[in-house]
């Protein structure tokens, strides 16, 4: 744990007590502040209870007396779509609103590090789609390395869960829009921004301010050195206003098949080779297509995020290269879980919007699609440019009917379920032929969440397979 600084004998109150609330509680007691929290819901009241945690309701007025900061959930709108009624009441009684990713920062270095040849680090993740891929890749590479570093964040181990640094100890933190938007103190050595495409609208009131709530972890922080993805315009606007020129190496431009060599320090990926180019000379290139972890131009991607983020913290070429061979792929992105006959099934339920889906689509040539669940807003338009590899779509989801009239072009059969989705598909796929669930939807029509549909494919893809 990092017991957070800098609030000793001072009252903190925490809102949501869910799994990261929990954790800046715990931090904050072990650094010496009076916790109070609050959750809106019985089941987070009643796990602050079990964990012996002051529960006052920040509804009442007055609450915020005497309080030095509120400490709020990622999960919890703060200002769109309305703004939440116990935030707003901090806001007018001037008491911060801060997170646990903030109190992280400020409470990472200690006075330990006086002794330390090699400072800790940090490396902060965003982007709209590769965040989790791009985090785990480059921990395994660091580790792979012998680098000592740990992964925590959106990923799922809490930022104030992790252990206080080593020496020359990489940390590296998967970030979302919504702790980004919310940090006050955002400040990592690296930071990293893999893409950016419309998602978590209502969250940020529309595109542009899902952008801003990214752009922060760059123009708050004022990182040494910024991996940036440009193939978005966004990501071009962001490279150029954070270096003084093309050849400012504090940016890294990384791109997924343009060819950047006019100068600076740039990292690509064309026809499944990564290359490295800096100041208008190619320096490594690596060759990307035989990865079984890395399928596909966006998980090429992912990888030149993880080596430029590697590489500017001094690992050389060979050894990233051998790590990226070994890197396992997380569970639901791209994750083989059964063959038969020929036959692939992938599982890459965490494609939950229709930007991932659509790059899933475009990692294979010829696919039995399923698809289908609880629809996001911008509809399917996205999509429909890149199901040319798809043989046919098997959909599910309790709204199948609507989303397989909405796939344009594309022969579609209604399933419903996964189990029905997995049968027809399997019974109909030829051999080479992937079976990919992709679903370009979220899960809660039917699943808790997407790593319970990714397990409910796999569980039917088994059944299939040992049918034979
Ligand atoms: P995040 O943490 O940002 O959601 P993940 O690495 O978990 O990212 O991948 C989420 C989904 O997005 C995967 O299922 C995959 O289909 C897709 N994906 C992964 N990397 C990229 C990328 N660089 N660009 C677009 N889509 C991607």
């Amino acid at each position: 744990m990092i017991p957070v600084q800098g609030y000793e004998n001072q009252t903190v109150a925490v809102l949501g007590m869910g799994r990261s609330g929990r954790a800046a509680a715990k931090a904050l007691q072990a650094g010496g502040a009076k916790v109070i929290v609050w959750d809106d819901g019985p089941t987070g009241r009643d796990a602050a209870d079990q964990d012996g945690f002051d529960l006052v309701d920040l509804n009442k007025a007055g609450a915020f007396d005497g309080v030095a900061a509120l400490i709020v959930s990622p999960g919890i709108p703060h200002l769109y779509p309305a703004p939440n009624p116990v935030i707003a009441a901090a806001w007018a009684a001037g008491v911060p609103v801060d997170n646990d990713i903030s109190l992280f920062f400020r409470s990472f270095a200690t006075d330990d590090w006086n002794g330390f040849d090699t400072m800790p680090r940090v490396v902060a993740i965003t982007g709209s789609n590769g965040k989790s891929t791009t985090s785990a890749l480059t921990h395994h590479i660091l580790a792979e390395n012998g680098r000592p570093t740990q992964l925590a964040g959106n990923i799922g181990r809490g930022v104030l869960d992790i252990d206080p640094a080593h020496d020359g100890e990489v940390v590296v933190l998967e970030l979302s829009s919504y702790q980004t938007d919310l940090a006050r103190a955002l400040t990592p050595d690296i930071a990293v921004l893999t893409n950016l495409s419309p998602d978590h609208l209502d969250r940020h009131a529309g595109h542009g301010g899902y952008f801003a709530a990214k752009r922060r972890l760059f123009a708050e922080g004022g990182p040494d050195r910024a991996v940036i993805g440009i193939d978005e315009p966004e990501g071009q606007y962001l490279a150029n206003q954070l270096a003084g020129s093309l050849a400012d190496d504090r940016v890294i431009r990384i791109s997924s098949g343009q060819k950047l060599d006019q100068g600076g320090w740039s990292v690509f990926a064309r026809k499944g080779f990564l290359s490295e180019y800096r100041k208008g000379r190619q320096v490594a290139s690596i060759d990307l297509r035989g990865i079984a972890g890395l399928p596909g131009a966006h998980n090429h991607q992912n990888a030149c995020a993880a080596y430029a983020v590697c590489r500017a913290l001094g690992l050389g070429p060979r050894g990233i290269e051998a790590a990226l061979q070994s890197y396992p792929c997380l569970p639901h992105r791209s994750q083989v879980v059964g063959q038969r006959n020929g036959v692939t099934f992938v599982n890459d339920s965490k494609a939950t919007n229709v930007d991932s889906a659509a790059k899933a689509l475009q990692a294979f040539k010829s696919i039995r699609w399923i698809c289908g669940g609880l629809q996001k807003e911008g509809g399917l338009d996205g999509l429909l440019p890149h199901t040319g590899s798809v043989q046919k779509a098997y959909v599910i989801g309790r709204e199948a009917e609507s989303f397989a009239r909405d796939l344009q072009g594309v022969d579609a059969q209604i399933c419903t379920t996964m189990e029905a989705a997995v049968a027809a598909a399997a019974a109909d796929a030829q051999h080479g032929e992937v079976v990919l669930l992709a679903p370009a939807c979220a899960s809660f029509d039917q699943y808790d969440d997407f790593e319970q549909r990714g397990d409910a494919f796999t569980a039917a893809v088994q059944k299939v397979v040992s049918e034979g």
